[in-house]
């Protein structure tokens, strides 16, 4: 009967110690996705969300992420500020530390460089690397991984550092920081040609999806515009590669290194359409990153040793979908039939208005853009550029907020700024190391939890 006891006891004192011993020792991966919707907050996925539910007839991917279960609130603030912009947000996810604005992966001190998890990986597991995004490859998020510059503007350092970075993959836009001056469209001051040189450190480099297509070799230079790539609604005329096909091309070359890889996938333009406070931009726009999250997803089905982590690194414009048209009297919502109709985005249509657009201009402009008549108050709002006018900090583009503001009531959607918030965000994720991502994170957190994962010191 002792005995029996004893046996007891020591088997649920085993049981105790096998649960403890697994809950410190983090699952291991063999590859890292990250994947980071600029500007991606609550409202922008729930926006595209409806939107491809009701008009493209599915669901987001993100949707199969987020009900696998780790899912997190994520906070941003940062080293200076409760509102953070790109650099410090990119960096404080690559680092694990809390930065200042616009420095890139640097101590407070401007000159010390704070290493990322791009760099531990490379150093300690020789993994291979990538870094896409739709904006520039020499923007915030994409650069704070693999650079340490004082000043984000600094973009033609960026790409110097870029290249000595080793990084395998590298794609974008912003091909003029690669070109010196004297070649058309460059802005390279100290009369350097990237391009040639990582041609000679044994990139392919691209400028075209059907370039993309074809490449074989491991290290890709692609550079698909001088400056951003297009927003997706800008699109059409286009030979520049999807997110989703650039992802694809990605994972695929980076998956043959043995030792496993570490590849930051970005959409960059979501941030740039909530910037100018353009619904339809900004839906387009993440139905786009939404497909390489799911060209990611299937890459981690058949690749079992993979984390996916989806995040965004701000919330930009303080977006909100808002009850009310002009007439109705019950809550209605986002009238995701009348954002379909639009056809180019703010930033274009804003192009043929000049300096000083008169109403009927305006009138005709938009009524061609998007199916909408405005009234003559209206248009006269938008000419006088009234929303600028009484809050120019937070609301700095112009006549862009006045349109937004005039086609509230048509898309009921709303903007409370220019810039970006402080709205908590989410994470989440699959696979090995993703069952961290619980409850409320700090985004310094995401690299502690990417760290663990790929068993890093
Ligand atoms: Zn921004």
């Amino acid at each position: 009967m002792q005995i029996k006891r004893m046996n007891r006891w020591i088997n649920i004192l085993l049981v105790l110690l096998f649960v403890f011993a697994a809950s410190t020792v983090s699952a291991q991966a063999k590859n890292v996705v990250l994947l980071i919707g600029d500007g991606l907050g609550y409202t922008q996925f729930w926006a595209a969300q409806l939107y491809s539910k009701h008009i493209l007839g599915r669901d987001l991917r993100m949707i199969e992420v987020m009900k696998a279960g780790n899912t997190a609130y994520i906070v941003n603030d940062t080293a200076d500020s409760f509102v953070t912009e790109s650099a410090a947000a990119a960096g404080q996810i690559a680092t694990g530390e809390r930065m200042f604005a616009r420095a890139l992966s640097m101590k407070e001190d401007g000159k010390t460089p704070v290493p990322t998890i791009l760099e531990l990986a490379k150093a300690q597991k020789n993994l291979a690397c990538g870094l896409v995004t739709t904006s520039g490859i020499t923007d915030a998020t994409p650069a704070a991984f693999a650079t340490h510059v004082s000043h984000r503007s600094n973009e033609e350092e960026v790409a110097t550092q870029l290249l000595k970075s080793n990084v395998e993959i590298l794609m974008g836009g912003r091909k003029q920081f690669f070109l010196p001056e004297s070649v058309s469209g460059g802005r390279r001051k100290d009369g350097r040609n990237l391009i040639e040189e990582a041609q000679k450190l044994g990139y392919s480099v691209v400028g075209t999806a059907a370039e993309l297509k074809g490449v074989t070799g491991s290290k890709v230079l692609g550079l698909f515009n001088m400056a951003n790539m297009n927003y997706e609604i800008d699109r059409k005329a286009t030979k520049e590669p999807s997110l989703a096909e650039m992802t694809e091309v990605t994972l695929r070359i980076l998956s043959r290194n043995p030792n496993g890889f570490f590849a930051m996938i970005e959409g960059g333009r979501i941030d740039h359409a909530s910037h100018r406070n353009d619904a339809a931009a900004t839906i387009h726009d993440v139905i786009a990153f939404d497909e390489a999250v799911g060209v990611a997803i299937d890459f981690a089905k058949t690749h079992p040793g993979t984390l996916v982590i989806l995040t965004a690194d701000h919330d930009t414009g303080g977006m909100a979908i808002i009850g009310h048209s002009k007439t109705s009297k019950e809550y209605v919502g986002i009238d995701l039939k009348q954002i379909k109709n639009q056809n180019i985005s703010f930033e274009l249509l804003i192009k043929e208005w000049g300096k000083n657009p008169t109403p009927a201009l305006i009138k005709e402009s938009v009524k061609k853009a998007t199916g909408i008549e405005l009234t003559d108050e209206e248009a006269q709002f938008v000419a006088a550029d009234t929303i600028k006018k009484a809050d120019p900090y937070n609301y700095s583009y112009d006549y862009l907020h006045s349109l937004a503001f005039v086609l509230r009531p048509y898309y009921r959607v709303g903007f409370a700024s220019q810039t970006h918030t402080a709205s908590p965000l989410y994470a989440c994720g699959i696979g090995p190391g993703s069952e961290k991502i619980q409850g409320l994170l700090h985004n310094t957190e995401l690299f502690t939890i990417m760290k663990a994962a790929l068993q890093l010191k």
